[in-house]
């Protein structure tokens, strides 16, 4: 038997066939229009759908579900998506839609909690406890406990990149001052970047980037740091010090046993991790327990959404 799990991002919608196995044995993609309706969207999700079973060969009764991350709130009550601002005319019950169309058990869930699902399901053995903050575009969360996705009351638990790491810090996206996603995501890393290239105009790192057709990303910065760049070094410790304030709030809460960092940066977890339990071991308010936190790199990369979301029927109630 197969599931069927869609990634909608703000940007593009990603969609896999799953096996039983976990495994994506076809994919498909398209862009994101943010002026979709619900039932534009679904219309969308459904087509797509319908292609990645033709192109396999699978017949709709060899699928069991259709599991679909969203950039907002799910709300598990109603059917419909809340407080998506990458999709704001996306307010109808898609749920219902997608399941009118589609007669398939359909699940509708919070982008990074299906992501944190889909890493949670990754690993051998399973922990009773689970967060994964994704750094992206933003900072993304999702948190397990005994097998089950944590989503507070009005289903919008988990926003831990709406922490403030800063009183009266820099403006967010939420409206907030101080975020951890104002200091923390990708797109912080790039803007706290080029804010040391301009006072450092013969770095490496202007290089790099003239190279990259002008652009900055996270990956040149920490190619700049892996050849000893002074300005990068810089620039990724101060990062580094900005998400180990929030790691180490959410350890302090939460106490997980298992704390994984994905998102795009996550794939210099090599020099990122390491500095990263250094620091937090010293903020963290268990530094003496005989057992912490461990912290790990996301391994599923950008499939961990579409793993997770196709998985969703095997997540607790
Ligand atoms: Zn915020």
């Amino acid at each position: 038997m197969y599931d069927i799990g869609i990634d909608v991002g703000g940007t593009g919608i990603a969609a896999g066939l799953v096996d039983d196995g976990c495994r994506i044995v076809a994919r498909k993609g398209l862009a994101t229009d943010r002026a979709m309706t619900s039932e534009a969207m679904s219309a969308v999700l459904v087509s797509l759908a319908k292609e990645l079973m033709a192109e396999s060969g699978v017949f709709p009764d060899q699928v069991q579900s259709i599991g679909v991350g969203v950039p907002g709130t799910a709300n598990r009550r109603t059917g419909c998506i809340e407080y998506a601002n990458n999709l704001p005319c996306c307010q109808g019950d898609i749920r219902q839609l997608l399941k009118e169309q589609t007669s398939k058990n359909i699940y509708l869930e919070n982008d990074a909690n299906a992501a944190a699902w889909g890493e949670y399901l990754y690993l051998g053995k399973k922990p009773e406890s689970f967060v994964m903050v994704t750094l992206g575009t933003g900072v993304g969360a999702g948190m397990i406990q005994d097998g089950k996705i944590l989503r507070g009351v009005n289903y919008a638990a988990g926003e831990l990149g709406h922490m403030t790491i800063r009183y009266n810090g820099i403006p967010c996206n939420c409206g907030r001052r101080g975020c951890l996603e104002a200091y923390a995501s990708g797109e912080a890393l790039i803007a706290q970047t080029e804010k040391v290239m301009a006072k450092k105009t013969k770095s490496l790192l202007w290089d790099l980037c003239r190279e990259n057709r002008g652009y900055v990303n996270g990956k040149l910065v920490f190619d700049a740091y892996r050849q000893g760049d002074k300005a990068a070094v810089k620039v990724v410790k101060k990062y580094a010090g900005y998400l180990s304030e929030g790691i180490a709030n959410i350890i302090n809460i939460l106490q997980p046993e298992v704390l994984c960092i994905g998102g795009g940066i996550s794939r210099s977890g090599d020099i990122l991790l390491p500095m990263l339990r250094e620091l937090v071991q010293e903020k963290i308010y268990s530094r003496a327990s005989a057992e912490n936190t461990r912290l790990v790199a996301a391994r599923l990369d950008n499939d961990a959404g579409i793993i997770g979301a196709a998985k969703l029927g095997l997540c607790k109630e």
